[in-house]
Order: C-alpha cells, then structure tokens, then sequence
C-alpha cells in the first residue's frame, strides 16, 4: 500500500464525512484552466481540517494547501499528492470593532467588501485580487500601493503535525511577494486584520476606481494567473517593471501553443484556448530569455508551480 493509500484509508475510517476526491482535475481549479489530476483532494469543513493534517502526518503524507489557484500553474500530467483545500466554515468573516476576521477560504474581494460594508478603510487595493485570504497571506498579495502586510494583524494556522497556532504580524517576515508562510508548512485557517474607520463612499468610490483601471488594463477575458513574473530589483534606484521589460523587448503576442504574452498586458501569459502546462512554462522560458539577452535582467516567476 502505497502513503496516498494508506492517507486515504485512514481518512476514510477516521473521517467518514469529509469530502474526499480521487483523480480529481487541478484545471478545475485553477484560474489558468490548466492542469492534469490530483490523485487525492479533501475539502475539510469546520474542523475536519484539524483531523486531516494531523491524520496526513501521522501517515507521513505532506499536504498541499490549495487557495482558489489564481496564482497556480499545475502539471500536465497532475500532481501524485495530496491536495487540502478548505471548504465551508472557511469562508465567512466577522467584525469586532476595527478587527476584521476571516477564513482562509475567503475570497480576498468578500473581504474587501466586508471591510466596506463595515465602514473599515485599508483593504480597497484588494478588491479586484482573484485569490483566498489564506493564498494572499501567503504571498503578501499586493496592488496600488497596498500590500497584506500593511494591515495584517494575526495569522491563525495549523502546522504539519496539526498542532494550532498564532502567528503575529512580525512572525510572519512579509516582503515583497513572500511571507515565512511561503514554505507551505501551515495551513491558514483566519487572518485577522487592524483596520481603521473610513468613510463607507470614500471606500466604495476608491474600490471602483481600482476595478475600472484593472478592467482597462488587464486581459481578464482569459484565463490566467496574473502577473507571471515578479517585479524585479531597482536598477540605479529606479523601479524596474517586469511588463515593461517584456514589452520593450517586443514580446506582446509571442505565443507556443495556446499560451500567449497578453497583447493588452505584457505581464500577464494567457490561455487563449487549449493551453497546457508545458506551453505556458515553454513561454515562460523563452520571455526570460529574450528579456536577458536583451536587457541583462533575469526575471523570476511569481507564479508557483505544482507537479513540475
Ligand atoms: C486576473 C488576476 C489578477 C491578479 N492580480 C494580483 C494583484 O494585483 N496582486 C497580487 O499580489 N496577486 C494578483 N494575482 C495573483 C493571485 O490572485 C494572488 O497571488 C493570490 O493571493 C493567490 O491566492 P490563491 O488563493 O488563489 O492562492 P493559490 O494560487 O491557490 O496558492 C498560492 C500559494 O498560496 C498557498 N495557499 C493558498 N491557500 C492557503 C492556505 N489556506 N494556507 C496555506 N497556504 C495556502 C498555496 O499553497 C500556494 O503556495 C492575480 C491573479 C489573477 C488571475
């Protein structure tokens, strides 16, 4: 009997009604729209999730937390592991005064709207971000001058053995695009933010502002991850951005298979129909490459990979 096995069957005995899936396709789940099976996906609830690290542990099993996949790319072929993504009674929130708590399931524009509906100013950047609060802790989501980071206050979270813990903002070490989280050793059960009383149209009018200029900007038509490369290291103190270095290196519209460098958007690599794993990353080669030769800058993705 192979762990996969052994994890299953203990599931199974331990956890009659968890929600456990075989073989289940990661394109479902991912916002690319790409990826070959995960041979076993729970979707714990409540505290199911408890039980299922701790069972994943003692079967030596090490569990990959999947968020809403919006800055995933999963292999062709699938992942051969064990997927946990949290379900029901993740994925709500709460307000104590200027506390806002919410699940790690949690899209991170509920959140957003919840913080307006609160009249709480300091989470309007990221309305328009396509992930969970547990994936954006992760990678300290940021846009428009925002960044998780700014507000985090606590991270509740299981570690790999299922013990429970809180982490405070510092324990977290966030920079750019990273957070101690980054490892994939926890689980992100709530985040818990400090936000401060604002003005509910203020609030409101500053949300749309930063939809319209996505909406203007973006292809989010296509199926994507975002922004594929990270924004790399000043260049004589100067900000330097990956999609204007792609674009200057006239790579908009550069296309394998059914991947292509989004002609509105150079920093995004699209799914124009069709595209697997392997062209996407083929793409993603090539965009370094040419942006090295040209411009001696080595971008790297901030897109993760799983299975690759
Ligand atoms: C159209 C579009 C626009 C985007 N714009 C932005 C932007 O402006 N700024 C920005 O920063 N990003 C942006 N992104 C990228 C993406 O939405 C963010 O990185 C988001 O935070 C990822 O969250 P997720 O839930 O989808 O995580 P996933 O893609 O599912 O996972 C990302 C990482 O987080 C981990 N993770 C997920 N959930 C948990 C959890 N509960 N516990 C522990 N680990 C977890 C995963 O293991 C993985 O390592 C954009 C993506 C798209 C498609």
């Amino acid at each position: 009997m192979t762990l996969l096995e052994g994890l299953e069957k203990q599931l199974r005995e331990e956890c009659p009604a968890l929600e456990l899936r075989k073989n289940e396709p990661m394109s479902k789940y991912t916002t690319f729209r790409v990826g070959g099976p995960a041979a076993l996906m729970a979707l714990p609830r409540g505290e199911e999730a408890h039980k299922v690290i701790e069972t994943a542990f003692r079967c030596n099993v090490r569990p990959f937390f999947l968020g809403n996949g919006s800055n995933l790319l999963v292999s062709d072929a699938g992942y051969n592991g064990f997927v946990v993504k949290l379900s029901e009674g993740y994925n709500g929130g709460e307000v104590y005064t200027n506390e806002l708590m919410v699940g790690g399931a949690m899209l991170l524009s509920q959140a957003a709207n919840l913080a307006l509906q609160n009249g709480l100013t300091g989470l309007e950047w990221a309305a328009g971000i396509p992930g969970t609060v547990g994936g954006a802790v992760t990678m300290n989501a940021g846009a428009y001058g925002g960044e998780i980071a700014q507000t985090l206050h606590q991270v509740h979270a299981l570690g790999f053995d299922g013990r429970f813990e809180v982490l405070s903002n510092r324990e977290c070490d966030f920079s750019y695009r990273h957070s101690a989280l980054s490892d994939g050793a926890r689980l992100i059960l709530e985040a818990v933010f400090l936000l401060s009383p604002g003005d509910p149209d203020a609030i409101r009018d500053r949300m749309a502002e930063l939809a319209a200029q996505r909406k203007a900007k973006q292809p989010l038509e296509y199926p994507s991850a975002g922004s594929t490369f990270k924004r790399p290291p000043p260049v004589d103190g100067k900000p330097v951005y990956a999609a204007e270095l792609i674009d200057r290196c006239g790579l908009k519209g550069l296309r394998v298979g059914g991947a292509q460098v989004s002609e509105k958007h150079a920093g995004f690599i699209v799914n124009m129909g069709g595209a697997a794993c392997a062209d996407i990353l083929t793409l993603m080669e090539e965009v370094r490459k040419r942006v090295l030769d040209r411009t001696g800058i080595l971008l790297e993705p901030e897109v993760r990979t799983l299975g690759v």
